[in-house]
């Protein structure tokens, strides 16, 4: 056994596996124990896939299957035969669930017909009758997509389409409308012209039809003597004239009126800044000449165009860029590039498309983030391109940022769309999760362990939502925020058919066990080798240590045939798993939690709260000039009550008692809104707690876990026979 335990250490350290006693790890068929239970996802209702909905209201245009499901069963599956009907279309589901993952494209109408074809539905006459009626009640359509390696860019892209298409009608509309007033004033300046009231020219208003009942000579006689001179200027009438060209032969949106003039509508999708950039520069002159245009008109219909005032002012319109209300008139353009291809003049363009503010939406996809760092060493990079992009884009004030795992995009959906409508340039960074890597281990999972892990977490950075910090930054898409790293419980029989549960952390070490490439930083334990000196790896970087030269951290992998595998992982990787949680913790100060100034702060008020406390014992026991005081009478008056403040806990351990951050309160509502007797608030308007006996050790958790901004201690609970303490302890560990 002690050979075993030196080959084991010897591994840890060096990452070099001796002869015997460790065996290689074959990744691909083993998975972290966390992510065991997701073997078949086509089993699994969850968001994916997605219905890109064709037309419909711009908060529609995205919808999981399950979710459009759930909503079809609740109108058609009632009365007696419910669970059939049921039955049948969750068994469709999942067929569309498999035909997607066989690599199937296609719309829902399209796949739905093939996955009911597939389930038989020719030879079954209840399942026709379960699935006609769901089909009947389907009411829209779109492409049904899969989470892969091609979804970031077809889901910004429609989601972008949605936003332009709304931009569109609305472009449509008043550019219609100008056009049509503009033609109004030169028709009626026309028609008092001697031209206009020509015969040839009454006659030919009249048409064929009439054209023998009138006289028009006689009408054309009459017209001039009796109608006024025209009051259009000739410089007015060029003026419209010019202004009706410029706004028909745009070009920024199709089908405004007689707009584009034969030629197409521009495209605002790009593969490429550098494309992009050329593109806006090569057209700005004529989005200009639009904006001026339509601003004019406007004046011009009102009849409140003053040469004299305005025409100077017009000149120069625009010349130091456009106002961004008029700005966002025109549609953005779209990027979609993938970080591989970004060299060093196409990270400089996107540099300079976000720094000079310029109407662009960027996706920038990664498809790895665990590539070795360019700068050597062989540290992982993280996503250190997008990461290094998405941070200089904060740096910038301006600019709305997203960075999120492919298989977090549909729960940021609201995100997205705030990114495109914000008037400026937004940076979306997105990992795939399609590293090609992790062999049948899918996209979505491969994503989701990334934003688990911190490897890759999720953040959405809104300039329009505020001016401070706790504004603009939004971290709540990850799991167990407050924590390093989530933490789930794991279950398993035993040898000896014992259920054993465990809580596991999922940590970077997990992720990057998913990787074939990385096999080399882990070496298997056979069972025989097992021992207690084996401890979870989330275990070992919580402790910041071994605590014993013979620990090794260990994580707990499950092959394909459910069998339970310890592998021992090397130092290196667990450096690398402590370089993620700093870069996690930099995370959560932007966010507010564990904020290393406020904590700073707390401290220092806690501490002037324990000398004033014992200051005022001290005058107490010695009475003013150090002369003992008298004794204070046994049935003392209340002191008048004041709403506590935090206890004083230590700032370095957590506190027995309950205590809530009170300088840090938002005013959310959430902890009063569980008990109002529990919690209230001070003449501040920040939250105290008011009474600890008023509710449960239970509420006191769930109010911790509601707080945004993680600033409520739960303490221990005070009433040892309150139901379920085990699990509440577990959960309130976070917020100590
Ligand atoms: S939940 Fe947190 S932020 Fe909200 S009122 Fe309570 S203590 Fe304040």
């Amino acid at each position: 056994m002690e050979a075993e335990l030196q080959s084991q250490v010897a591994f840890h350290l060096t990452g070099r596996r001796p002869a015997s006693g460790l065996e290689a790890v074959d990744i691909l068929a083993l998975r972290p124990a966390l992510l065991a239970r997701y073997r078949d996802l086509t089993a699994l209702r969850y968001d994916f896939p997605l219905v890109l909905v064709d037309g419909g209201a711009d908060g529609d245009r995205v919808q999981a299957l399950s979710g459009l499901v759930d909503r079809l069963l609740q109108n058609i599956a009632r009365g007696d035969d419910a669970e059939r009907v049921t039955r049948h279309v969750l068994r469709l589901e999942r067929q569309l669930r498999a035909l997607l993952a066989e690599g199937v494209e296609g719309s829902l109408s399209t796949l739905w017909d093939m996955a009911a074809e597939r389930l038989g539905v020719r030879e079954d006459e209840s399942l026709r009758d379960s699935l006609g009626r769901a089909r009947v009640a389907l009411k829209i359509d779109g492409a049904l997509v899969d989470c892969d390696a091609a979804l970031p860019a077809r889901l910004v892209a429609h989601a972008w389409r949605a936003v332009q298409d709304a931009k569109a009608a609305r472009f449509r509309a008043t550019v219609g409308r100008l056009i049509q007033k503009l033609s109004d004033i030169l028709r009626a300046d026309f028609n008092r012209s001697d031209a206009g009231r020509s015969a040839e020219s009454l006659k030919a208003s009249i048409g064929d039809l009439h054209a023998d009942l009138f006289d028009f000579d006689a009408m054309s006689r009459l017209l001039t003597k009796a109608a006024p001179e025209t009051m259009l200027s000739e410089s007015r009438r060029t003026r419209i004239r010019a202004l009706l060209t410029v706004l028909e032969s745009q070009r920024f949106y199709a089908g405004t009126g007689g707009a584009g003039g034969g030629e197409s509508a521009y495209s605002f999708v790009y593969q490429t800044c550098a494309g992009a950039l050329a593109a806006y520069r090569e057209r700005l002159a004529q989005l200009t000449a639009v904006a001026r245009a339509m601003a004019v008109a406007e004046l011009e219909i009102a009849g409140e165009f003053r040469e004299s005032r305005h025409a100077a002012f017009f000149e120069t319109y625009g010349a130091d860029g456009l106002d961004p209300a008029d700005q966002a008139l025109f549609p953005d353009y779209l990027v979609c590039v993938n970080v591989q291809q970004l060299d060093a003049a196409e990270t400089f363009t996107l540099s300079e498309i976000l720094s000079a503010g310029l109407p662009m939406k960027v996706l920038l996809q990664t498809d790895d983030i665990l590539e070795e760092s360019p700068g050597g060493g062989g540290h992982f990079g993280f996503g250190l391109r997008s990461r290094q992009l998405a941070h200089t884009a904060i740096g910038l004030n301006d600019v709305y940022v997203l960075q999120s795992a492919s298989s977090n995009l549909f729960q940021f959906r609201g995100h997205l769309r705030n990114g495109f409508a914000y008037r400026g340039p937004a940076l979306f960074s997105v990992f795939s999760g399609a590293t090609g890597t992790t062999g049948d281990l899918p996209p979505y999972l491969c994503a989701a362990a990334a934003m688990d892990s911190r490897a890759f977490p999720a953040f959405a950075y809104d300039p329009s939502a505020g001016t401070d910090w706790a504004s603009r930054f939004d971290l709540q898409a990850n799991p167990d925020i407050g924590l390093d790293w989530p933490v789930r419980s794991f279950a398993y029989e035993d040898e000896t058919h014992q259920r054993v549960a465990e809580d596991l952390a999922f940590t970077p070490v997990d992720f990057v066990a998913c990787d074939s490439r990385y096999a080399r930083h882990f070496a298997r334990v056979p069972r025989a080798g097992w021992a207690a000196n084996m401890i979870p790896a989330g275990e070992c970087l919580a402790r910041d240590g071994m605590g014993s030269l013979e620990n090794v951290p260990c994580l707990l992998m499950v092959g394909r045939d459910e069998t339970l595998q310890k592998v021992i992982v090397d130092e290196k990787l667990m450096r690398e798993a402590r370089r993620c949680r700093e870069m996690w913790h930099s995370l959560q100060e932007l966010g507010g939690i564990h904020n290393s100034h406020a904590q700073r702060l707390l401290a220092q008020e806690r501490k002037a709260h324990d000398e004033r406390a014992q200051a005022a014992t001290d005058t107490r026991v010695t009475g003013p000039g150090g002369a003992p005081a008298a004794a204070a009478p046994a049935t003392a008056a209340p002191a008048t009550a004041a709403p506590p403040t935090a206890p004083e806990p230590d700032a370095d351990k957590p506190s027995e008692e309950a205590y809530i951050e009170t300088p840090r309160c938002t005013s959310c509502n959430e902890c009063t809104g569980i008990n109002d007797k529990m919690f209230a608030y001070n003449e501040n308007k920040q939250a105290y707690i008011a009474d600890v006996s008023a509710g449960t050790y239970a509420q006191l958790v769930e109010a911790a876990e509601s707080c945004q901004v993680s600033i409520i201690h739960p303490g221990k609970p005070r009433d040892p026979n309150e139901p379920n303490l085990p699990e509440l302890m577990r959960r309130a560990a976070a917020f100590q």
